[in-house]
């Protein structure tokens, strides 16, 4: 009986230095690769772009500055 994998990348993050997902250790700010020591990422460069990019369409694009004018709507007397 095989089991399934599918929490992979849960326990494991990128390191930069092996080029590859890899299991690390945590510490209080940050997660290191047990296979080099060196600092992980949750996020391979490519993916971290292409996690940039999908939050970055979210924000509303042209957004024109509105001039105060409702102000001079007011009626004086
Ligand atoms: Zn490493």
């Amino acid at each position: 009986m095989e089991r399934i994998d599918s929490d992979f990348y849960s326990d494991r993050k990128y390191c930069d230095c092996c080029k590859k997902y890899v299991s690390y250790l945590m510490s209080i700010d940050t997660s290191y690769c047990v296979e080099c020591g060196a600092a992980v990422h949750l996020f391979s460069k490519d993916d971290w772009q292409t996690f940039n990019d999908s939050l970055s369409e979210r924000r509303p694009k042209g957004g024109r500055p509105r001039k105060d004018r409702a102000n001079q709507d007011k009626e004086s007397a």
